[in-house]
């Protein structure tokens, strides 16, 4: 490789480093849990998406060896040549019947099936709208279609209003409205009681992110539009939060819709198959999560204690009721300080700061699991007023 092109790129990570935006992987010695070891050292874990507590499952790893004893190791094939297995095609009707809907289409991961879901099924007669805060994998899939794309301000359900009327003035002959159905550096939820209604005045097509909340959102775990009491048209969602962690993502919809990416999906039709491990697994999470009332009852008993724990202390955090709790500290260095202080009381936490984060809204997000017990909670909470105090983001 030549010199320049060299010197060009260690000129990016330098001025990445200087100012403070670099990110550093953490080494977990052994399983993911509301307890790790990193770097020889025992740590509570507060930043998994882990939410059911189920990545060490050992119903899900007998599960995984029992796939590979029975349907071996890859797949070495895309899904339409060689790819397709008795497991995929039941791990998707499963999927349908747990979400509610004619069919389902998995992916290698829910980045690739949000990648994938636009181009197909929008043109450049079209439009979509959405979310100001929805997830990268959206704002990529949109990137690759031709549809003529809006933006609304999170949640804002007048400016969607504005959006759909401009589609609708600029002659859109069919409008998608997208949105996640939780927004992941929030840990708000989508309004998708006014979305649904809103869209419908306009004839539009409703489509929800649903990665931080099936499992763990509404009855049984099916997620935010469950939850909120409404039908929308399609749901994306992932294998790798609540449902395991392992990998895997999907499309879930009418059966036209999902037989049309069959076809047509770009990530389905040019990358590998899931291997039987994890879709053998896939299908023991969906099992477990189903019957998972009291993990989920868990789930939102810690997040209850944790918001409150940390509100008693003088933290400042956005409010609401996902597991996702946000504790907000403005200026990024002193995120990164903070969250510091807290690895060193054996705590891990990620901070979020710009451009992660819109610019003097840095934060720690902290996250809970079933997993956490209230000691766990408790010894957390106590690192928060140490290291709060010591790094004066506490007064
Ligand atoms: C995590 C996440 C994704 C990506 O899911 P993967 O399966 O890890 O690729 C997509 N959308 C949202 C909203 C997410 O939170």
């Amino acid at each position: 490789m030549s010199q320049a092109f060299l010197t060009y790129v260690a000129a990016i990570l330098k001025a990445i480093e200087a100012e403070g935006m670099m990110k550093h992987e953490r080494s977990l010695e052994g399983p993911q849990g509301a307890r790790v070891m990193v770097g020889g050292r025992p740590m509570l874990n507060l930043c998994s998406n882990n939410y059911l507590g189920l990545a060490d499952d050992p119903r899900l790893i007998t599960a995984a060896k029992s796939a590979m004893d029975s349907h071996g190791y890859g797949m070495a094939s895309v899904r339409f040549i060689c790819g397709t297995q008795d497991l995929h095609k039941t791990l998707e009707s499963r999927l349908a019947e747990f979400l509610g809907t004619d069919d389902a289409l998995l992916f290698a991961a829910c980045f690739d099936a949000n990648g994938a879901v636009f181009e197909p099924l929008l043109g450049e007669q079209d439009a979509v709208i959405s979310d100001s805060l929805n997830h990268a994998s959206i704002i990529d899939g949109i990137r690759l279609c031709k549809a003529r794309r809006f933006r609304f301000a999170n949640n804002d359900m007048e400016d969607l209003q504005r959006q759909l009327q401009t589609a609708r003035d600029g002659g859109a002959r069919f409008i998608l409205v997208v949105t996640d159905g939780v927004f992941s550096m929030d840990g708000s939820f989508a309004n998708l009681a006014d979305l649904t209604r809103i869209a419908a005045e306009y004839g539009a097509l409703t489509m929800v992110d649903d990665c931080h909340a099936t499992g763990f959102i509404g009855p049984k775990g099916r997620g935010t539009a469950a939850q909120a009491g409404v039908k929308v048209d399609l749901m994306t969602g992932t294998f790798g939060k609540a449902l395991g962690g392992a990998l895997g993502g999907y499309v879930a919809g009418p059966q036209a819709v999902i037989d049309l990416l069959r076809q047509r999906a770009r990530p389905y039709l040019f990358s590998n198959a899931l291997p039987p491990a994890v879709v053998g697994a896939a299908l023991t999470a969906l099992d477990l999560v189903e019957r998972a009332d009291d993990l989920r009852a868990q789930l939102a008993k810690n997040a209850a204690y944790w918001r409150a724990g940390l509100k008693g202390l003088g933290f400042n955090l956005l409010p609401g009721s996902h597991p996702i709790v946000p504790v907000m500290i403005g200026d990024a260095p002193l995120a990164q300080i903070f969250a510091k202080a807290l690895d060193a009381q054996g705590v891990m936490v990620s901070a979020f700061f710009f451009p992660v984060v819109p610019r003097g809204q840095a934060r720690i997000r902290t996250q809970m699991t079933a997993a956490l017990t209230r000691e766990d909670l408790d010894f957390g909470l106590a690192a928060f007023a140490a290291s709060g105090r010591e790094t004066g983001v506490l007064a």
